[in-house]
């Protein structure tokens, strides 16, 4: 799904590499931490995957596709199915929330049908029904980054990659972000998160790579963070944390618990999630987590020739309906072409609402 072939990035004017000869396969369905101290390359792996930068050296595969022959023109239709989300947000903010999920079906030419139906079904399942008409600035910043979330996954996309998403968090909103995340991998999205949180990473034990001075210098199936010398803090080290890392392994057996012992087991877990949500409650000021999403419906796969791990095989279910109203047409924004810079960094221009059949990304290499 997704491979770097003896990658070395040069950055012009610059006499050291911020990546030298890195080389590994996140295959379809994989949670992956990319980890290391920051200026060890993690963001550059992220843009040369969405391809908002070519190696100098080496090759990178996304989805089948040589990211260095693929032309200009067809980058765009490229990033539509890998999603992106950001330590920042990036939110539109004279946009409403429907608007800015709304935003990136609009620029790339969707019907206004499909966006009343789409984006209140996105919407629900990252937990901001009945959010729709508020501005990013009536909002927290952990429902923010939910926004971003539906945004990135309103297209549906086969991967979705996040740089540093619970960086401006508070802990108790990371763990609701990292719960929605792996509900997002649980339901067939493959995820790439670049971080710098030792505690998540160590309590999930997914797939880890780690870079150090742009060397990749381990790749391990279900590794911890590692070496934290790295990484600047403050001490003492906040109590709250703690009680998140120890909510956030909570999520997670719960949600074992339930994937474990099919459909019989959610009354019970409700129960454990309602101790849970008092947990998290009482270590967070602003946040009341949501309950545990249903992943999203996927759209069908267009790279069917990789195998996934056998952990990933969940039954697919249905997007949950809204539970809302229908935004009225009217509430859609037209399309500014101000923010279009936006679009782009989303992956969405240019080239807006042409669809060349010819830029279908598959299986070609
Ligand atoms: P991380 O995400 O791990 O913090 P980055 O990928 O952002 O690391 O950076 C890796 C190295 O590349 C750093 O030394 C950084 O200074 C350098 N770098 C990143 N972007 C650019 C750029 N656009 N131009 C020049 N150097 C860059």
């Amino acid at each position: 799904m997704i491979r770097f072939e003896n990658v070395t990035k040069r950055y012009r004017g610059t006499s050291k590499p911020a990546l030298t000869d890195v080389d590994f396969e996140v295959l379809r369905g994989e949670f992956v931490f990319l980890v290391g101290a920051s200026g060890s390359g993690k963001s550059t792996c992220l843009r040369l995957i969405l391809r908002e930068d070519t190696p100098s050296e080496g090759r990178v595969v996304v989805l089948g596709r040589d990211l260095r022959t693929l032309s200009n023109s067809k980058v765009p239709y490229f990033r539509r199915h890998v999603g992106a989300v950001f330590q920042d947000f990036r939110l539109l903010p004279t946009k409403t929330v429907f608007q800015n999920v709304a935003f990136t079906l609009q620029v790339i030419g969707s019907s206004r049908g499909f966006i009343q139906q789409a984006v209140p079904e996105v919407l629900a399942m990252v937990g901001l029904a009945g959010k729709e008409k508020r501005f990013p600035h009536e909002l927290s910043g952990g429902e923010q980054q939910r926004v971003a979330i539906a945004r990135a996954l309103v297209n549906r996309p086969q991967v979705l990659l996040a740089d540093e998403p619970t960086g401006n968090l508070d802990p108790a909103t990371s763990v609701d972000i990292m719960q929605l995340l792996e509900r997002i991998n649980a339901g067939g999205t493959t995820v790439v998160m670049a971080t710098h949180e030792a505690g998540f990473v160590n309590q999930m034990q997914r797939r880890v790579i780690e870079l150090q001075n742009g060397e990749m210098v381990r790749d391990e199936r279900h590794g911890g963070y590692g070496d934290t010398s790295g990484i600047p803090s403050l001490a003492p080290v906040p109590v709250r944390g703690a009680a998140a890392v120890a909510a956030l392994t909570a999520v997670l057996e719960v949600q074992r618990a339930v994937e474990a012992s099919g459909p019989d087991a959610v009354v019970a877990s409700a129960e454990i999630e309602d101790d849970l949500v008092a947990t998290i409650a009482d270590t967070s000021g602003d946040e009341t987590p949501t309950s545990l999403e249903q992943p999203a419906q996927r759209r069908p796969e267009l790279d069917e020739t990789e195998a996934q791990p056998a952990s990933q095989h969940e039954p697919e279910k249905p997007a949950p309906r809204p539970s809302t109203q229908p935004i009225p047409v009217a509430d859609i924004a037209e399309v500014d072409v101000a923010e279009l810079g936006l679009a782009d960094r989303l992956g969405l221009g240019p080239g807006l609402g042409e669809i060349d059949p010819g830029d279908e990304v598959g299986p070609t290499s």
